[in-house]
């Protein structure tokens, strides 16, 4: 028999009832690393202090004749690192002693290891899905790994500036302190695209935060559509970190990315319909004021005609019609803007570039607002260098320059308005200055985008699209447009165009 065991290519083992190692099998030194030499006489070494009384319980049961059958056992290797073992045992009697303990091991460390990760990815996927809110998402990516897969864990995401921040963590550091193993480490992953570890405890690294400690990290890229948001951190100071490990962080990271981009890009789609939405409350109570006016101002100017006929006084109909014509021109801008959005939006935009003299175009368009300045009691002033030309779309830079004016004077507060024009660096610049309500810092960046506003529908009328069609026609010319702004004090656009 003790022929078989020795060749058997299964781990086997021959205990006393006290657990103390008689036999032990080439298979056996393979599978847990000591040598027959080593174990034989002593203790069993693989069964760690803790377990040891459940171990040589089952070993008494097995004494008095019960077949141990798969018992699964917590067990260490002769390197220290922990194994899990499926234990059969059975009852044999030598021929002149005692009866003893004949154990099969099977190494099911990996197995259960590999079932563990499969439970823990099915969960995460769960708790991943049940939140289409960015916050919460965070929040949960960070909980998962907690304390399974790792002491710490931290959630980074890369900002619009290409800063990295740390948004989220779970298992203990103070709130805004940067989990190990540190920022250096996150910008290097989420540049290069590529995983970070150290498996090992061996060495603190002195520029984490928490200098001198030992711990092994993984840090891993949160990539989704080839693009990277961030990364994700994962610390222990419990254990090492293997290639298992690295797979099951990546593919963590993997499912959370996804979980991730859909909560942005439900954000995206939740904002865009707010916003046409508020669009269309706007758009109808815009269209319908000129309409207002102009029927009541119809209405008034035939009444006076029936009443009065051939007398009907010409300077009254001349004022009048005047009014109207000023409703029909407010409302042709109105459904103009319109139709550029569906134009633009489509891509559009074609231009029609002729040799143009910007300073008569200012000029131009400042004559037709004067009425409105005046009535307003707004100054204008112009300050214009002279042949500045270029190629450009003349129809559609005055309309560039009508938002701008129409801007100025809506939200300037009756201060003055002034409008400079001259060459910078081989480019046409111009500017509108205002001194009026100005906008706030936070609103700047997405001022130029379709339909948005930095004020209340209630304060001011507009369909936030005048600076989002202006930016599409410079852009289309090959310029740009920008603003600097401080709220309560006013605000500058300028606009630069290629010249020549
Ligand atoms: P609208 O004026 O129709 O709302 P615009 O696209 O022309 O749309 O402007 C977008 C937003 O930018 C405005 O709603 C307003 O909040 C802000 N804005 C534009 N020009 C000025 C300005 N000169 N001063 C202060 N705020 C301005």
């Amino acid at each position: 028999m003790e022929a078989i065991i020795q060749a058997s290519p299964a781990a086997i083992m021959l205990l006393d009832p006290d657990g103390t190692v008689r036999l032990w099998n080439p298979a056996a030194e393979r599978m847990l690393g000591w040598t027959a030499e080593e174990v034989t006489g002593k203790v069993l070494p693989a069964v760690p202090p803790e377990h040891w009384d459940a171990f040589r319980h089952s070993l008494e049961r097995a004494t008095r004749g019960t077949v141990l059958d798969g018992a699964h056992l917590a067990g260490r290797r002769r390197d220290g690192s922990a194994v899990q073992l499926a234990v059969w045992t059975g009852r044999v009697h030598p021929a002149n002693g005692p009866p003893q303990c004949l154990s099969m091991m099977v190494d099911i460390t990996e197995r259960q290891r590999g079932e563990a990760a499969q439970r823990f990815l099915a969960e995460a996927g769960g708790v991943l899905a049940g939140s289409l809110e960015e916050e919460e998402t965070l929040e949960r990516v960070a909980h998962l790994a907690v304390p399974a897969y790792a002491e710490t864990c931290g959630v980074f995401l890369e900002d619009e500036s290409g800063g990295v921040r740390c948004v989220a963590t779970a298992g203990g550091g103070e709130p805004g302190e940067v989990p190990p193993p540190g920022l250096a480490v996150v910008m290097r992953v989420i540049q290069s695209g590529r995983p970070e570890t150290r498996s090992g405890l061996s060495d603190g690294d002195p520029t984490s935060a928490r200098a001198g400690g030992t711990f092994a990290y993984l840090c891993v890229p949160l990539q989704v559509r080839g693009h990277t948001l961030g990364a994700l951190t994962f610390v222990t100071s419990k254990r090492a970190y293997d290639a298992q490990d690295l797979a099951l962080a990546q593919e963590l990271a993997r499912r959370a990315a996804l979980a991730l981009d859909n909560a942005s890009l439900y954000r995206d789609a939740r904002q865009a319909i707010r916003l046409r939405e508020e669009f269309l409350s706007i758009a109808s109570h815009e269209l319908k004021t000129p309409i207002s006016a102009l029927v009541l101002q119809v209405q008034s100017l035939m009444a006076g005609l029936a009443r009065s006929g051939a007398q009907f006084d010409p300077e009254r109909l001349r004022r009048g019609l005047e009014r109207v014509d000023r409703q029909v021109k407010r409302q042709t801008l109105l459904v103009n803007d319109l139709l550029d959005v569906s134009r633009l939006s489509a891509g559009k935009l074609e231009l029609v570039l002729v040799p143009l003299e910007l300073g008569a175009l200012v000029r131009e368009v400042a004559e037709r607002f004067e009425p409105e300045f005046a009535r307003s009691g707004t100054p204008l002033e112009l300050s214009l260098a002279p042949e500045v030309r270029g190629q450009w779309d003349r129809l559609r830079l005055d309309q560039v320059l009508t938002n701008l004016m129409s801007n100025a004077l809506k939200y300037g507060r009756g201060n003055p308005v002034r409008v400079e024009l001259d060459v910078v660096e081989g480019r046409a610049r111009l500017r509108v200055k205002d001194g009026g309500i100005g906008i706030a810092r936070e609103h700047l960046p997405r001022l130029f985008h379709r339909f948005e506003r930095a004020v209340s529908e209630r304060n001011y009328g507009g369909f936030g699209l005048g600076l989002w069609i202006a930016r599409q026609i410079v852009e289309a010319m090959g310029g740009y447009i920008e603003v600097d702004s401080v709220l309560g004090e006013g605000s500058t656009f300028r606009v630069e165009l290629p010249h020549g």
